[in-house]
């Protein structure tokens, strides 16, 4: 009896390994064909400096409208993107779609995520050189960020792209940071501009009892190494007063304005929304 039980779970386990490879082909298959067709949007989330308010940058996120199962986040189909190489087009037209619109919007910085994958890939930098060219989009204005972790682990592989892309004025930020355990010596030495902290550390200012010296120590130790700071994911008034208090640059977040289609963007920026004119970050929600 219990051989047989075992055979079943088995069976079972294999059934859905099965289902899970085919949902994967699928996924993957519907994704070629979001590619193709018109499926793939950018939505675009605002941050502000935390002196001032003045909104500082958009930060391009990749959305999907799928035909069936409708809207998709990322996380539903980057990891499929990244493991079927998919990543790489998706990468490039979201650097095509995200630099024409934003080009002649008012605001100092367009951030892209990218993917280690495209990091390391060699002729990458050129690439972006050429799709900006072809875009009329001023280098100095790209932010490409990628994340904490993923950048360790590859470090050495993406850095001829890094030095390429910086040497010719694109600026690079740590995404996520704080959860990738970079050392203060790695830190130094990995040729970034800025880095993003990631919104566990901002959530725990008001639910943990350390979390204020956490976050403080993490901010302070970026700024001694001569970075930027950014804090995203900041959602309630209590945290982005702690963040001002910190001496954190500029803020991201729920509180101050959500991801937007690039239409909504370009209304905010043409209703005075542009650079010094904003009132305090703080006291500014859109939904
Ligand atoms: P990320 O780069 O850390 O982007 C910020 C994410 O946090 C976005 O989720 C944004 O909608 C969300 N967010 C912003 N403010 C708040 C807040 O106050 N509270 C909460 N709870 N969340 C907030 P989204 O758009 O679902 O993107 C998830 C991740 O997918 C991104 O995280 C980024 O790593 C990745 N991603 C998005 N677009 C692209 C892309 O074009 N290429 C690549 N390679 N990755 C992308
Ligand atoms: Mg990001
Ligand atoms: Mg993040």
């Amino acid at each position: 009896h219990a051989k047989s039980h075992g055979r079943g779970r088995f069976t079972v386990f294999a059934e859905e390994m099965d289902s899970t490879l085919r949902s994967r082909r699928s996924l993957e298959q519907d994704l070629r064909a979001a590619l193709a067709g018109d499926q793939l949007a950018v939505h675009y989330q605002p941050q502000f400096a935390m002196r001032g308010g003045a909104m500082t940058g958009v930060e391009a996120l990749v959305r999907w409208h799928h035909p069936a199962k409708g809207m998709m986040p990322p996380a539903a189909f980057l990891p499929v993107a990244e493991e079927s190489g998919l990543i790489e087009a998706i990468g490039e037209w979201v650097l095509r779609e995200a630099t024409r619109a934003a080009r002649d919007w008012p605001v100092g910085r367009l951030s892209i995520n990218v993917s280690a994958l495209q990091l390391r890939r060699p002729g990458f930098a050129a690439r972006v050189m050429a799709l900006l060219a072809e875009s009329g989009f001023e280098p100095a204005r790209l932010q490409l960020e990628i994340g904490e972790s993923r950048y360790i682990e590859h470090a050495q592989d993406c850095r001829p792209n890094i030095m390429l892309l910086r040497a010719n004025g694109v600026q690079m930020a740590l995404d996520d940071f704080g959860t990738g355990f970079s050392s203060l010596g790695s830190l130094r030495q990995c040729a970034i501009d800025r880095v993003k902290i990631d919104r566990s550390f901002v959530q725990a200012i008001d639910r943990d009892a350390d979390g204020d010296a956490v976050i403080a120590a993490i901010i302070r130790l970026a700024q001694a190494t001569g970075l930027h700071v950014t804090a995203g994911g900041v959602e309630t008034a209590g945290q982005n007063a702690a963040l001002a208090t910190m001496g954190c640059d500029e803020v991201q977040g729920f509180l101050l304005a959500r991801p937007l289609p690039a239409a909504a963007i370009a209304r905010l920026l043409a209703d005075g929304g542009g650079p010094g004119l904003l009132p305090a970050p703080a006291r500014t929600v859109w939904h």
